[in-house]
């Protein structure tokens, strides 16, 4: 009886040692050179873990120092020839701000400066009024600041699970860390807009280096992922006449906001998570109202943290069911063409609402190498993991336990182990 015992004891220690060697095989044979391979890790800390990626990495001494201020590199003749043509239209009469702001600025507000009275309408001629919500009835305009997050993927793959597309306002040094996160956007179908390089409040730069921050970012977004973006978001919403005349020059709309989840705002004193969930329900209870029955919202939210990815996908039913429609900003303003390259497209809200919410293009490989890219999405990433995401240079909030809903593949395969285990042993 003993020899039985044992030889079953052996064998189920060998199954055991194999399903342990595949499961590290599986994490550390992962491919870091492409954005399938990176989009395919399923261990946030891996994900996290810094990899090279030379068409990025040999170009860097042409950017800006990473989360540093941009400034127009001494040798850069394409940014001094880009600033020189635009510099003559940028307001000097509008002064550079110091935040918070003094005291002595004028409560008229003359600069239409957001940071001071959320001002959104601009008082110099020639500028577009911001954009604040998605111009259709029962529309959310879905969005999120401050990516790529290096430990994305459980988030995009909900998206994806979803087939549910967003629009993501990327910080330019992320997207220099992170090129193959970046890319996945892109080819997950959703809309990509400069966050600037560096995270700065803008309205306290010179023009010069305020030209550079954007500059940067979408030169650095069209290296990693072969677009240029037509929109961006001002970091903390700090936009005045000065800062929107340079925008414009460069192309790019401005895209604000009405509603604030607070997410990325938690300071551990008067704003905590459960701040955050407040907010996530005042806006729901808003929409709830009838409040978006002619005009659609715009709602702030962050790709910054486990934490506020996490709230996200809470949030998610509800807002399922709050609202008629959950798109793209770009696409609730019917922008089908919403980079400067011309052939890759967003699908019009009609056909977005119809079901085609990707549209066939062409997708740009950074090494000018195109390849066809499909417009139906795949449903192949549904699998979703769990942990700790770091911050990757903004304030890391604190991390909530909402992450436990998200199941970690790794974890069933070695429960799926130890039962098998268990039923050879009976
Ligand atoms: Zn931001």
């Amino acid at each position: 009886m003993l020899l039985p015992m044992f030889q079953r004891l052996s064998m189920a220690f060998l199954v055991v040692s194999i399903l342990h060697l595949r499961v590290n095989a599986q994490s550390t044979t992962a491919d870091r050179t492409s954005e399938v391979g990176e989009a395919a890790i399923t261990d946030p800390n891996e994900e996290c873990s810094p990899y090279s990626y030379p068409p990025v990495d040999n170009q860097l001494s042409s950017f800006p120092a990473i989360w540093e201020a941009a400034s127009i590199l001494p040798n850069d003749s394409t940014a001094q020839g880009k600033w020189n043509s635009i510099s003559a239209n940028i307001p000097s009469n509008i002064s550079v701000k110091t935040q918070p702001p003094a005291s002595n600025y004028s409560s008229n507000d003359p600069d239409c400066w957001w940071t001071y009275s959320l001002c959104t309408e601009p008082k110099l001629s020639g500028l577009s009024t911001d954009i604040t919500a998605a111009p259709e009835p029962s529309t959310l305009g879905y969005g999120f600041d401050d990516g790529p997050n290096c430990s994305h993927n459980a988030f995009y793959d909900f998206l994806q699970s979803q087939n549910q597309k967003a629009t993501f306002y990327y910080i330019g040094s992320n997207v220099a860390d992170w090129p193959l996160e970046a890319q996945r956007a892109l080819a997950d179908g959703h809309e990509i807009c400069a966050h600037t390089w560096s995270h700065p409040y803008m309205t306290t730069f010179t023009s010069e280096a305020a030209f550079a921050e954007l500059w940067y970012s979408m030169q650095m977004i069209k290296l990693a992922v072969g677009v240029t973006p037509t929109c961006w978001r001002p970091p903390y919403g700090d936009v005045d006449d000065r800062i929107r005349s340079i925008a414009h020059a460069l192309g790019l709309q401005t895209i604000m906001w009405e509603y604030d989840s607070l997410d990325s705002d938690i300071n551990g004193n008067s704003i905590t998570d459960q701040t955050v969930d407040t907010s996530y329900n005042n806006f729901i209870q808003t929409a709830n109202n009838g409040t978006f029955n002619y005009t659609g919202a715009i709602f702030l939210t962050h790709e910054l943290n486990n934490f506020t990815m996490s709230e996200a996908v809470k949030f998610y039913p509800q807002f399922k069911s709050s609202f008629q429609h959950i798109v793209p900003v770009g696409v609730s303003l019917n922008k089908t063409q919403p980079y400067v390259e011309t052939n890759y497209s967003l699908p019009t809200f009609e056909q977005y609402i119809s079901g085609t919410v990707t549209v066939n293009g062409t997708r740009v490989s950074p090494n000018s190498t195109s390849s066809s890219e499909s417009s139906t999405s795949s449903d192949s990433l549904s699998s979703t993991s769990s942990g700790t995401v770091s911050g990757n240079g903004l304030p890391t909030a604190s991390s909530s336990n909402a992450a436990d809903r998200l199941t970690d593949t790794g974890h069933y395969s070695i429960l799926t182990s130890i039962l098998f285990l268990i039923s050879y042993l009976l």
